[in-house]
């Protein structure tokens, strides 16, 4: 490109200039997307200003780009301020002033293989700022508009460079060529295979970590996530589908009616198809919809036909040609249209945002006015904190005092004492509103069809003890009682680390990659007038010689790296237990760890394995290929993991019995959710439980009374039982569930569940249990009846889901099976699920 020195609008390019092409004739990469952005930003710096606000794993930058008026361009930061001080969350407290612009953010490409919306990205920013574009230059005097360009451009590249390389001269339209069938894991996820749409709220991701600070420094009153669905799908945007939760305001639902007839009105000039109200329901806390509506914005998702399948030309079933171009205009369209209703409704926009945080600062409607969690040992507490940080919830220590209130875990109203590490959070704040959504028991369904998970309630997440208390609670400072990280004492004997949450495994891992020899202790003991539990972790001078003074260097670093406390000990002698020279002190030995990957897995249960083992233990682990499976020496593994998936190989007996052969030698297989169904299929041992659909075991006595009642219903006909047609979706709900908590008793003498009280709660995610292991095993998290929390369980479900284990582990041989029929990594924000992998990866079968 060549410089020179016009007047600036002169240098400043449409896409189809700068790129070569015509937007939606190929595919742009993200680099050039960045490119674009860039040119369009340095052209017109009275209006545009770019930000890098973050990289991606695969290290490309993560862009804001914000639009305005020339007028309210030099504001900029002040209109920023402003609005926090209306959402009553600016340092100042200042009071903000009303009359001020409206703020629309639209986000692009969260789906990296729902690709139309970046591409249309380029042709928005063009046009906001395009000097002969004279609605834009009208809207953005009363308006802010925020780019983010593409939240995932590793998925975004991972389609977009896959199609390219498969593409031919021309977009190959017929819907079977190869173009429209892209390999596994897809380009839909980030690196780690995480959906960054169900990532909001728990912020597991570093894409979604660092957009959520701007987020939060901005909160705009309008946001948009552009999506594609299904080729044979025409447009989908606001009003959202039902069950709205419950917090949504009537404006909230009211203006997201507004914006649809607004799009509706050009897409039906145009001949456009649509549809509304369906499908995309607001509920979930975690998705670029329902997140910015419980930060009081118009929150929406609006979807384009197309998606993966659509290549850059595809025939649908309509024998129409739907093009990239027809997909990214459509998106432009969706866009131009909220910009310009906001513009229209700014004043409006602003005073029903700081209405929405005026009302959760001083009327919240949630069940509990304060919410008490206590501060028990272990590192949940410390991670439940950052998560409220992360989400600019306030939080605080409490008065030492008595209190009553409803605990979670009881569901009773009971007396408690409040002690020096307990949490408290009131309802009454501006984040008020999310606060009573991460902490309701029962979530209110006005819909029994959702998308997602129905229950996230924080305290069984995190497995933390935690009160619902019907008046605030006086809170004192936020700074840290207690120190973490340090050693203590001489420990002429060796070190102690309590066995208790996701940090202990931290402490143990680093140890482990520096080769020093750790045990743990198989029983209760004390010493030291200090009682200790099961899979205490135990690190003697006698089997570390060799490391020498280095030893005690190395375990503080691990303590400082991990936040643990480590207690030193002079003798190995204990007042109570086994002495650490006992059999019964075990020694971990490090395994090599293998996770299977490939066609089949699950792309999503793979990664959240792969993620927990690179950034939240730091423990090497192999990929291997399913494929590759039969050709690899799985003596150089002490344990495979098989996460969620289609394990095909389980059906062909000769690698079935090689993989049995390999475990019975000491290997050891950790089974996660559909796997465990898969090797129960193939007949390893653990039997999955048959019933019938009213949760009745066919061999019972039980049997009878159905019999019975049948004969019952046969004498007189019953028309109130016969289905209606219009009712199909929510007659298929009585076997569904979409995720629910259930309580789950714990054998926790068992390694698989050292740490954990005698219970924990499971996200319960699919129809499965199993019976009872009867022989060469154990039934470590069983399932009794009544055990359901919260959520959403179809009634028919309801009768079976009891009576059965869940988490087992078999003994085959010399080596070990634990089936995990839950997934206890799910997202990454199940919590309390983390300690037990570490159980199953690191304690289970040493
Ligand atoms: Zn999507």
């Amino acid at each position: 490109m060549i410089l020179t020195g016009a007047a600036s609008f002169a240098q400043l390019q449409s896409p189809e200039q700068f790129l070569g092409y015509r937007l939606g004739s190929r595919y742009t990469p993200h680099f050039n997307v960045v490119n674009y952005f860039r040119h369009v930003a340095s052209n017109m710096p009275s209006q545009i200003k770019l930000e890098q606000y973050g990289t991606t794993n695969e290290r490309r930058p993560l862009l804001l780009a914000y639009i305005t008026s020339p007028e309210n361009f030099p504001k900029l930061e002040s209109i920023r301020v402003n609005n926090l001080r209306l959402a009553g969350q600016a340092e100042d407290k200042q009071p903000g002033d009303e009359n001020a612009p409206a703020i629309v953010w639209l986000s692009y490409n969260v789906h990296g293989n729902e690709t139309s919306s970046s591409e249309s990205a380029m042709m928005m920013i063009y046009e906001l700022v395009n000097p002969a574009n004279s609605k834009t230059k009208e809207y953005l005097k009363n308006t802010v508009v925020i780019l983010d360009p593409c939240i995932n451009p590793d998925g975004r590249d991972r389609y977009v460079n896959w199609f390219n390389t498969v593409m031919g001269k021309t977009a190959n339209p017929k819907v079977n060529t190869r173009e429209h069938s892209e390999p596994w894991p897809g380009g839909r996820t980030n690196h780690y295979n995480f959906d960054l749409n169900r990532d909001w709220a728990w912020q597991a991701q570093i894409e979604t970590q660092q957009r959520i600070v701007k987020y939060n420094q901005w909160l705009p009153q309008i946001h948009v996530d552009y999506h594609e669905q299904g080729i044979n799908e025409p447009y989908y945007f606001a009003p959202g589908a039902e069950p709205f939760h419950e917090v949504i305001t009537n404006w909230q639902r009211e203006f997201q009616v507004t914006i649809g007839k607004n799009n509706a009105k050009y897409f039906d000039q145009n001949g456009w198809l649509f549809f509304t109200k369906e499908r995309f329901d607001l509920f979930y806390p975690s998705y670029g919809d329902t997140y910015p509506i419980y930060k009081g914005a118009i929150g929406m998702t609006f979807e384009q036909g197309g998606g993966p399948r659509g290549g850059a030309a595809v025939i649908n079933e309509d024998d129409d040609t739907l093009t990239l171009y027809d997909r990214l205009y459509h998106h432009f369209t969706t866009g131009i249209s909220t910009i310009e209703i906001s513009s229209l409704n700014a004043l409006k926009l602003v005073q029903e945002f700081k209405k929405y945080y005026d009302k959760a600062r001083t009327a919240p409607s949630s069940e509990f006015k304060a919410y008490v969690i206590k501060g028990e040992a272990g590192d949940n507490i410390t991670r439940l904190k950052t998560l409220l940080d992360k989400n600019k919830i306030e939080w605080s220590y409490t008065n030492v005092g008595n209190y009553s209130g409803v605990n979670y875990f009881s569901g009773k109203s009971e007396a408690f004492k409040a002690e020096d590490n307990d949490m408290v959070v009131n309802a009454n704040q501006p984040n008020g509103n999310l606060v009573k959504v991460l902490f309701e028991r029962t979530s209110k369904l006005s819909d029994s069809i959702t998308y997602d998970i129905t229950a996230w309630s924080i305290p069984y997440v995190y497995g933390l003890k935690a009160y619902g208390l019907n008046s605030y609670v006086t809170a004192i400072n936020k700074t840290e009682k207690q120190k973490t990280g340090t050693v203590s004492g001489m420990a002429e004997a060796g070190y102690i680390v309590k066995w208790n949450g996701l940090s202990s495994a931290r402490f143990l891992v680093f140890l482990l990659n520096k080769k020093v020899r750790v045990r743990y202790a198989e029983q209760d003991f004390s010493t030291m007038g200090t009682e200790y539990k099961k899979g205490t972790l135990i690190i003697t001078k006698t089997s570390n010689q060799s490391l020498g003074n280095n030893l005690r260097t190395i375990i503080e670093a691990a303590a400082r790296n991990a936040g643990v406390d480590v207690a030193g000990v002079s003798s190995s002698f204990v007042d109570k237990g086994f002495d650490f020279g006992s059999g019964r002190v075990r020694t971990i030995k490090a395994p090599r760890v293998a996770l299977l990957s490939g066609e089949g897995v699950s792309s999503l249960g793979m990664g959240e394995v792969w993620h927990f083992f690179e950034q939240q233990l730091d423990y090497p682990i192999d990929l291997i290929n399913i494929n590759d499976l039969p050709r690899v020496n799985l003596k150089d593994y002490e344990v495979l993991i098989m996460p969620d998936g289609n394990y095909r190989f389980l059906s062909d007996k000769i690698q079935n019995e090689q993989l049995k052969q390999w475990v019975s030698a000491g290997g050891r297989i950790v089974a996660i959710e559909n796997a465990v169904a898969q090797l129960s299929k193939a007949e390893w041992g653990m039997k999955l439980k048959e019933t019938d659909e009213d949760g009745k075991e066919g061999k019972k006595d039980d049997k009878k009374d159905d019999k019975k009642d049948d004969r019952k219903d046969n004498r007189k006909e019953d028309y109130t039982a016969l289905r209606r047609y219009e009712n199909r979706e929510r007659d298929e709900m009585v076997n569904y569930t979409p995720g629910s908590i259930y309580k789950i008793d714990l054998d926790n003498s068992h390694p698989l569940a050292f740490g954990y009280p005698d219970f924990y709660y499971t996200l319960k995610q699919d129809n499965n249990i199993y019976e009872f292991i009867k022989e060469n095993g154990w039934n470590v998290g069983v399932l009794r009846k009544d055990a359901q929390v919260a959520g959403f369980v179809g009634t028919k479900l309801k009768n079976r889901l009891k009576d059965g284990t869940l988490f087992g582990v078999q003994e085959i041989g010399r080596g070990t099976v634990v089936y995990l029929s839950d997934n206890p990594l799910f997202r990454s924000f199940w919590e309390n699920g983390k300690l037990l992998f570490c159980n199953a990866v690191f304690m289970t079968g040493q």
